[in-house]
């Protein structure tokens, strides 16, 4: 076989990604061993059965061609609506591209603003896939260090350090794995870097209808951050649609246009009764995605009770997103070594903190993805095996 590029097989780093944990959980699983799964970011729940009629009804009315590359009209408007419902930011149809999913949209976003070579920053602990979005458009990442005690918020310092010189700056808020929702005097913040380094942000929005503490806010609703700035939207955990593979980019008139050359070259749209399922379950309105936080933000309730009186696991507060983040330093034991003997031990599969980032290290992000009865015991498990080992220590 002819060599492979190097941009391709360099995409995960090299190094253990922290995911052998997972993979070692689904190969127990599909032994059929009972293993407690609160790893990936997967709904217990699945999409909603009016959803899937429309998404019927569609593609057995017709929509089975090639849909519009941007996306069709009525759903580019609906999702600007929404934009400019949630941000106050007036945002058209020609502020939004329709993408194949969100993870598509984070491709694309820096695909439109990095050069090869151009460093590209986002903030440590991130979404496991952000160093292989960078390295996967030839760009250069460029973490940001954050601290557990403080919620793990980008700080000023560690920010100018690590955007000079930057294309772009990703953030994420909600944020997966920590579950900070970013408060307004850290966005603004961030966007003075940004403004300063005269750079791009892109603002992964994905868990913006699972807030339980504070409220989201908009980067892009900042003064000034309009022209500067990417949002990143899905319909993934919102409306529980994860394998529709179907999200958004909002952003100015000629960084949508230039996407859309992208996307004419690359994925040629998202199907078209996939894009009218989108439309009918968000006119449907708030109904269906309460519904669908809901049993997120009763779990994260549980959780907090639960954890409040340890003292050798420690929580990060979870004010958003569907995980819950835990300091096991107490243990001596890194988040990749606790997460394995918790799994060879009772049968529960957490992800450790190292697969987020190196300002993970030493925790574990719990996903809050099992029913409550049994995610509550699995909590309860894991503090007691944490107490036991920092005994043992
Ligand atoms: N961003 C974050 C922070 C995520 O957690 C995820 C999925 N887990 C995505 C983006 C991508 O989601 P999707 O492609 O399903 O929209």
């Amino acid at each position: 076989m002819p060599k492979l590029s190097q941009r391709i097989t360099g995409l995960n780093g090299g190094g253990s990604d922290g995911w052998d944990v997972f993979y070692r959980a689904r190969a127990m699983v599909e032994a059929g061993e009972d293993v407690v799964e609160l790893t990936i970011g997967e709904h217990d729940i699945r999409t909603d059965p009016a959803i899937l009629n429309a998404m019927y009804d569609s593609a057995v009315g017709g929509h089975t061609g090639y849909a519009s590359v941007p996306g069709v009209g009525a759903l580019r408007d609906e999702i600007a609506a929404r934009i400019t419902a949630q941000s106050g930011v007036p945002t058209e149809r020609k502020n939004v591209m329709v993408t194949p999913g969100g993870q598509a949209a984070l491709f694309s976003a820096h695909m439109a603003v990095c050069g090869s070579g151009d460093p590209a920053a986002f903030i440590d602990p991130y979404y496991a896939t952000y160093p292989g979005v960078v390295r996967s458009v030839g760009a250069i990442p460029r973490p940001v260090p954050t601290r557990s005690r403080f919620g793990f918020l980008p700080q000023k310092d560690a920010l100018q350090t690590a955007c000079r010189g930057a294309a772009s700056l990703m953030i994420n808020t909600p944020n997966n794995p920590t579950g900070a929702v970013y408060p307004k005097a850290t966005l603004e913040e961030i966007a003075a870097v940004v403004e300063a380094e005269d750079m791009w942000l892109i603002s992964d929005e994905v868990y913006d209808t699972q807030v339980w503490e504070g409220t989201h806010l908009s980067p892009r609703a900042l003064p000034g951050m309009q022209d500067r700035t990417l949002v990143v939207g899905s319909m993934s955990k919102s409306h529980a649609m994860t394998g529709s593979r179907i999200g958004w980019i909002v952003g100015p008139e000629d960084a949508i246009t230039a996407l859309i050359d992208l996307a004419t070259n690359t994925t040629y749209g998202v199907p078209g009764y996939i894009q009218d399922a989108a439309l009918f379950a968000l006119r449907a309105g708030a109904e269906i995605e309460d519904r669908v936080a809901a049993p997120f933000l009763r779990r994260r309730n549980m959780a907090r009770q639960i954890l409040q009186d340890q003292t050798i696991v420690r929580s990060i507060p979870a004010q958003g997103a569907m995980y819950v983040m835990l300091d096991v330093r107490e243990t001596g034991l890194s988040g990749e070594a606790f997460a394995n003997a918790l799994l060879d031990s009772h049968r529960i599969a957490v992800m450790p903190g190292e697969s987020f980032g190196q300002s993970a290290e030493g925790h574990i992000r719990v996903a809050m993805t099992v029913a409550d009865d049994r995610f509550e015991t699995a909590l309860r498990t894991i503090c007691t095996f944490a107490a036991g080992l920092a005994k043992a220590a």
